[in-house]
């Protein structure tokens, strides 16, 4: 199994008829990247920042996160990477920062909540961001996005650094795609209106779940609620994918859902552009596409959204489905 895996290292994503989707990696520092290339990534789906911030003890300055970010972007060479702004808060402390003591700490003071209240880091973080933009592709990501006023004030902070920068003559691509995790259930049901304003949607699953449940993640009491092949669930995925297709944008998904070998038939089903995953996942689920066809996947996913009432009965629906 692990040679044909490695034979398909320099293989494009590509479904049994023919459908490309691209197969991207989750990543934490830039020393991930290795793994990354070992294991056929094709691009880095989300690069989750907060490391730079909780490896140090001090805030990260402009130079240094400068220098992280245009590591990767050279490294990935010309290859998509997907920059998640700082999601610091909830579970994820930092000990430099005062953050408030909450009783809800994942339904607090997070992420883009943080960045917009606390806005002289945001600035930092885009300032380094904008000027690695010229080493590669770079596509920044907003987390934790609930309202279409908290990206348009996000964007607004973006361009406005984007702006002093240009005054300063600092060269900037001029192709940096700007979008949004979507992880709150209020934008993926609001997603026909963001689709108008972002550039593309990253589907955090790993939040999307428990917001929708009302289920900590990380709470093993509630854990049968951590439920990703329920109907309500894919209803909301397919929600957001249509979104961003009827505007010509793209739909990635980063949570770990986008490697799980029973979802991709049905994320494939639904027209999902790209899977976000743990490196490792990454040949195994080349090698599962092969294998699938993409027309019979849009089936299978159209009967478990209109059809199935349970987890149960989509997980028996794949099976079905994808059983030779
Ligand atoms: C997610 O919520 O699905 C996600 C990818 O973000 P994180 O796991 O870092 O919260
Ligand atoms: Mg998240």
């Amino acid at each position: 199994l692990k040679k044909e895996w490695d034979r398909l290292i320099d293989e494009p994503s590509v479904t049994k008829d023919g459908k490309y989707v691209e197969l991207a990696a989750n990543i934490g520092t830039p020393k991930d990247l290795e793994g990354v290339k070992n294991n056929g990534g094709e691009a880095v789906g989300l690069y989750r920042t907060e490391f730079l911030y909780m490896d140090s003890t001090e805030l990260p300055s402009e130079d240094d996160q400068f220098e992280a970010y245009k590591n990767v972007l050279e490294g990935m060479d010309g290859k998509p990477v997907v920059v998640r702004t700082m999601d610091i808060g909830g579970d994820k402390e930092l000990p430099y920062l005062e953050l408030p003591d909450e009783m809800n700490p994942f339904l607090g003071y997070r992420a883009i909540r943080v960045s917009l209240d606390q806005d002289d880091i945001f600035r930092t973080q885009l300032r380094a961001l904008l000027r690695a933009s010229v080493y590669g592709t770079l596509r920044i990501m907003f987390p934790m996005i609930a309202t279409l006023n908290e990206f348009r004030d996000a964007k607004a902070i973006y361009e406005e650094e984007k702006q002093k920068l240009q005054n300063e003559g600092v060269e900037i691509s001029d192709s940096i795609e700007v979008g949004i995790m979507v992880e709150i259930p209020s934008a993926a049901v609001l997603a026909d209106q963001f689709a108008k304003e972002v550039d593309f949607f990253s589907i955090g699953t790993n939040d999307l779940i428990q917001y929708s449940m009302a289920a900590d993640r990380m709470n093993e009491r509630v854990s049968y609620l951590y439920q990703p092949y329920n109907p309500s669930l894919l209803r909301l995925i397919k929600n957001v994918i249509d979104a961003a297709h009827k505007e010509g944008k793209w739909a990635g998904m980063c949570g770990e859902m986008a490697g799980d070998q029973t979802a991709v038939p049905l994320l494939l089903g639904l027209g999902l552009d790209e899977f976000s995953m743990s490196a490792t996942s990454i040949l195994k689920t080349r090698s599962l596409l092969k294998k699938l066809d993409s027309e019979k996947m849009a089936e299978l996913s159209e009967r478990a959204v209109t059809e199935c009432t349970t987890s149960e009965e989509v997980v028996a629906l794949v099976d079905q489905y994808t059983e030779e």
